[in-house]
């Protein structure tokens, strides 16, 4: 564990973080909601929440720039070289950008720099690629007539991003909605708005025009509501909670808005006997601690054969305890803090909820002792918990941490019974070097994604989400082009055609 007496800042950050509407930063007038640094518990910013006036303004900035600033209608080549210029922006302020991060989110500035601004930048290109390959339909089967399928931008998107990937997630939707054309108004979660603030600002010093991304910036009920209920806005992409997303589509729902909602996740990593067990054992580490633990696709039950699971759970544990916890900051970090005091609080309050249900503490499971201002910081330790069966609540309730549940089984059956027995389905994860075992269990996992022998690997070309109540809808390259895109089929006689003469 590192033990540092006092943390320094990432970064010194803006005083406070405002709306930006059609290019132009707003004055702050709503309530100042606190940011803070998760690593030591204090206040680095103020966020200005925008009420439903603001929000109303970003909606028609958003509206303006699609009817009048020729963005969706611009020609392939301008607008592959602008989503160009976004990624090499992004990219060139890939550490800017990860140390705001981190001053809001906590994880380390090593995954922060080489994973998630990597990612945020390349989520400009993929799409800039993408958009020179898209294809049409034609349709002449009926004779004297040609049917043609066209795609044509939906409008104004509003884009509800969580905390825990903040740019990385939040630039996929941005990036998707303005590469087929629409604009759009992006609110992320006020837990998290530092970077996400600068990015905006970032597109506008490359060129975007004014009004094509909108930022506001607020709590979900007041901001995120104002938003997702606007008249204005065409379509919602919501990443978040099961509950919220319900909320969401409901509002979206009674106004025949599409929706895309990638929501939480409870998966199941069954390793069986037949697996390489040490690589297993590097992933299953990964799949539960990576980003500090708060990610949807996290592997949180382990189900283990019965054969591995006495060796594999006294591995598991070992290393855990061997992880290193401390300073974001530090390259040597492999798990910082949590998003929030709260957080860590509903996080560890599972060791009593696995202990009462019959569940054997295995590792971790309070707070590190860390030294100086870490100890004010959200710290959690690497926890794994023994559960007897798979209807407990450490294995039903997404927990968001480094939090791990173990089952042990001791059929095939058995296992896919409890990989798929929650109301989730977002990914599942299969460890053997068996094929016909893979393979069935391929077809048999109810989930939207499925890694073989792979700890997660995000395929942008493939459709991403959840079966269940882990979604509706899916994102990637083809997956957000029908999303983001309205089809019209035109219809035109290759000959003049006989009419019927009513009235002659
Ligand atoms: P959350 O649902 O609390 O908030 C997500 C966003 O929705 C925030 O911006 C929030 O302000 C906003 N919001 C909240 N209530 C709202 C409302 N009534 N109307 C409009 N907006 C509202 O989720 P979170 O805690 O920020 O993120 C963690 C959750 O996100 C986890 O469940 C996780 O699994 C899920 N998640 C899913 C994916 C995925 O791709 N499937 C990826 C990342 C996170």
């Amino acid at each position: 564990m590192n033990s540092a007496a006092t943390v320094a800042l990432p970064i010194t950050p803006p005083a406070s973080i405002t709306s930006l509407i059609g290019g132009k930063r707003m004055p702050a007038k709503g309530p100042l909601l606190p940011v803070t640094y998760p690593a030591n518990g204090q206040v680095v910013s103020q966020l200005a929440e925008a009420d439903a006036s603001e929000v109303d303004l970003a909606v028609k900035a958003a509206r303006h720039a699609f009817d009048h600033s020729g963005w969706p209608q611009l020609t392939l080549e301008k607008r592959h070289a602008m989503l160009m210029k976004l990624h090499d922006i992004t990219l060139a302020h890939a550490d800017e950008l990860a140390r705001l991060e981190c001053l809001n989110l906590g994880v380390s500035m090593r995954e922060l720099r080489e994973r998630h601004m990597t990612r945020a930048a390349y989520n400009f290109r993929f799409f800039a690629e993408h958009i020179s390959h898209t294809k049409g339909q034609v349709y002449d089967q009926s004779a004297g007539y040609r049917s043609i399928v066209v795609r044509e931008p939906a409008g104004v998107a509003a884009l509800v991003a969580p905390w825990n990937a903040p740019t990385a997630l939040a630039s996929m939707k941005v990036a998707a909605a303005i590469a087929f054309g629409n604009t759009c108004v992006l609110k992320p979660s006020e837990q998290t708005p530092l970077a996400l603030s600068r990015f905006v600002e970032l597109l506008h010093e490359a060129g975007l025009p004014d009004g094509v991304v909108n930022l506001v910036n607020g709590r979900g009920p007041v901001t995120g509501e104002a938003l997702v209920a606007h008249p204005d806005v065409d379509l919602v992409s919501f990443t978040g909670g099961t509950i919220t997303g319900r909320r969401i589509a409901a509002i979206a729902g009674e106004r025949l808005k599409p929706v895309t909602m990638e929501l939480g996740g409870k998966s199941a990593n069954i390793i069986f006997a037949s697996a390489d067990m040490e690589r297993a054992l590097d992933a299953a580490l990964v799949g539960i601690y990576a980003n500090n633990g708060q990610q949807c696709l996290a592997g949180s039950r382990i189900l283990l054969e019965r054969s591995i699971a006495d060796d594999f759970i006294a591995r598991f544990v070992e290393r855990s305890a061997r992880i290193r916890i401390g300073d974001p900051m530090l390259d040597a970090t492999e798990l910082g803090p949590l998003a929030s005091a709260r957080h860590r609080d509903r996080v560890l309050s599972f060791v009593d909820v696995a202990c009462k249900e019959g569940g054997v503490l295995l590792t971790g499971g309070g707070r590190p002792s860390l030294g100086g201002d870490l100890d004010n910081g959200f710290f959690a330790e690497p926890t794994a918990v023994l559960a007897p069966n798979n209807g407990t609540q450490v294995c039903q309730d997404e927990i968001f941490g480094p939090f791990a549940a173990f089952l042990v089984f001791d059929t095939y059956d058995e296992a896919i019974a409890m990989a798929n027995g929650t109301s989730f389905g977002l990914v599942s994860y299969v460890w053997s070097d068996h094929l016909p075992t893979v393979e069935r269990a391929v077809r048999d996992l109810r989930s939207g994604v499925v890694w073989v022998n792979t700890p997660m690997v995000r395929e942008l070309r493939a459709p991403f989400g959840g079966y269940r109540d882990s979604g509706l809808g899916r994102e990637g390259g083809e997956a957000c082009e029908q999303f983001y895109t309205e089809v019209k089929t035109v219809t035109v006689p290759s000959s003049p055609v006989t009419i019927r003469k009513l009235g002659a």
